[in-house]
């Protein structure tokens, strides 16, 4: 009987594994949708979600061995400072951290292979650090408040303007990458996208516009920027 059960476990395991791996992490973004961007349309539906979450606890239970073979080897490397979180998809402290800029963060999660990417943002309203995620909109896990795109510029912003320097401030800037307006800020040296992520080293301006962005902006007296459409684009619009 035993014989028989292992036998059935090592042809099936792997398998039933990566199924439910696969489930948690598409349930798990659908739920961040449903209950971030989408909250509005789907607020009636908390019961049928935690529903779903409950089922889904038996998935995770399929990927319990997984984890419990590499505790030992995720305590070492949490002796050597590294840092470990609850995976969002699995549920297990399993998320290895890294950092990429300041309290911008990514883990990738060693037992269901979760990649995650969020800054560590913290409530204007009640102190307390919880995920802010690309979409340029915050809710905090703690006291629900909804911070918007505008907030967060200024919050993340580390360029303070004063009188004095004014008109040499180049931030915030446009985002190339996503097309943000006014989304680029000043931070740990570099500039960050607070939409989209994206970092970069330096902004420059447009050449047509004069506008500020995060984006190659050497054609841009011709080819213009993510708010104008250059020269060429004057010219055509004059030929309409
Ligand atoms: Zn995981
Ligand atoms: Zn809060
Ligand atoms: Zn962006
Ligand atoms: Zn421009």
């Amino acid at each position: 009987m035993v014989h028989f059960f292992h036998e059935a476990d090592r042809t099936s395991g792997p398998k039933i594994e990566a199924i439910a791996r696969e489930q948690l992490r598409a349930w798990y973004d659908l739920h961040k949708l449903l209950t971030m961007h989408w909250a509005p349309i789907f607020s009636d539906y908390e019961k049928h979600f935690a529903l779903i979450e409950k089922k889904l606890n038996g998935h995770r239970e399929f990927l319990r061995a997984k984890y419990d073979d590499l505790v030992p080897s995720i305590n070492i490397e949490k002796s050597k400072g590294i840092q470990f979180r609850f995976c969002g998809s699995c549920s297990f402290e399993a998320a290895r951290v890294s950092t990429i800029l300041g309290s911008l963060l990514e883990s990738d999660c060693l037992v269901c292979r979760y990649h995650d990417k969020w800054f560590d943002y913290c409530c204007p309203d009640c102190s307390i650090t919880s995920p802010l995620r690309e979409g340029g909109e915050f809710i905090c896990w703690s006291c629900n408040a909804t911070i918007d795109e505008k907030e967060i510029v200024e919050q993340i912003n580390e360029f303070i303007i004063t009188p004095d320097n004014y008109f040499e401030a180049r931030v915030p800037a446009h985002c190339s990458e996503c097309e943000g307006y006014h989304s680029v800020v000043q931070y740990k040296d570099q500039y960050l996208c607070v939409v989209c992520f994206c970092v970069t080293e330096d902004v420059a301006a447009c050449s047509w516009c004069g506008e500020f962005g995060n984006g190659d902006m050497e054609d841009s007296n011709l080819g213009g920027c993510t708010v104008c459409a250059g020269s060429i684009g004057n010219q055509m619009s004059k030929d309409d």
